[in-house]
């Protein structure tokens, strides 16, 4: 183990703080600290950046991203025992750990954040892991506060956030995170560098926003995908029923042939759907 900083092993750490982790809280921790450096790296350059942690634990990424050089990191974490662990942290590091204690999906880190570059970098808890990223994506106004975001999720997840038409994995999730980011899977970490280890294999996955996605309202997106991907084995022109709009002129209109599944559709053929629907409604 390379030795980040002159801070007590986690092990110590979860000891002392009696961090035994909980399946309620999603807590699998990673106590290698070249692994946890490894994630800090794939957010780098940190120099001048705030980073915004989620679900920070006994503070084995904390740690590597503080040492790594992160300006300020603003880390949220719903368990109590571990923020009593994380305030050895701050105290190492003055000025520059932000402990919020709170649920992550209520929080809105903006009025915490000061100039300069901003980053998501988190191992998620799996539990709530795609309503947090999912909420990040809808981030208005865009492009959002953050240039990136590094996160670390369950294998299948992450092969759906980036995969393309044609495949099983393509759907709603792929299409939302597509139009808005480039997604971009780094590596696999497997179970065994968890305490406790977790069923599955993990992907760490870097999303760069777009400056500009195509031009759409995400909303009217969303509910274009949920349709269509509702029945996902029909035909467009089945599936779009539910929208209660003309499925035949909607997709006319947005150049998709009516015999069309949803999994063969791009990114910018949704975006063309939902486009016309928008206008149906508004007319
Ligand atoms: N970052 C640590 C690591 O890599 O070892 C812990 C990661 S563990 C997978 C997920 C962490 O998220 C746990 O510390 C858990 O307590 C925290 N957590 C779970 N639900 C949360 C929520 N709603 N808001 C904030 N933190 C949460």
């Amino acid at each position: 183990m390379t030795a980040l900083d002159d801070l007590p092993p986690l092990r110590d750490v979860i000891r002392r703080y009696d961090l035994a982790a909980k399946k309620s809280l999603g807590q699998n921790f990673l106590l290698d600290l070249n692994l946890t450096a490894r994630i800090a790296r794939a957010a780098a350059p940190l120099a001048n950046t705030t980073v915004v942690e989620i679900g920070p634990g006994p503070g084995g990424l904390t740690r590597a991203l503080l040492a790594l050089g992160a300006k300020r990191v603003i880390a949220v974490e719903r368990d109590a025992r571990a923020v009593a662990a994380l305030a050895d942290i701050a105290a190492h590091y003055p000025g520059r750990l932000t402990i919020v204690e709170g649920d992550a999906l209520a929080f809105d880190p903006r009025p915490h954040l000061t100039a300069g570059p901003v980053r998501i970098v988190a191992n998620l808890p799996y539990n709530i892991a795609t309503p947090l990223l999912t909420g990040w994506l809808a981030t208005e106004p865009w492009p959002p506060w953050f240039d990136r975001m590094v996160l670390m999720f369950q294998r299948e997840v992450a092969e759906r956030l980036v995969a393309t038409p044609g495949s099983k994995a393509y759907g709603r999730l792929s299409i939302l995170t597509q139009w808005r980011t480039h997604p971009d899977i780094l590596f696999d970490v497997s179970p065994k560098a968890f305490v406790p280890p977790p069923k599955v294999v993990s992907s760490v996955v870097s999303f760069v926003p777009r400056p500009a996605p195509l031009a759409c309202d995400r909303r009217t997106l969303e509910r274009v995908t949920e349709a269509a991907f509702g029945q996902r084995r029909k035909m467009l022109r089945q599936s779009l029923k539910t929208l209660g709009a003309d499925p035949a002129g909607l997709l006319e209109q947005a150049w998709i042939a009516p015999t069309a599944r949803a999994e063969e559709i791009a990114v910018e053929g949704f975006v063309r759907l939902a486009n016309a629907f928008a206008a149906r409604t508004a007319a």
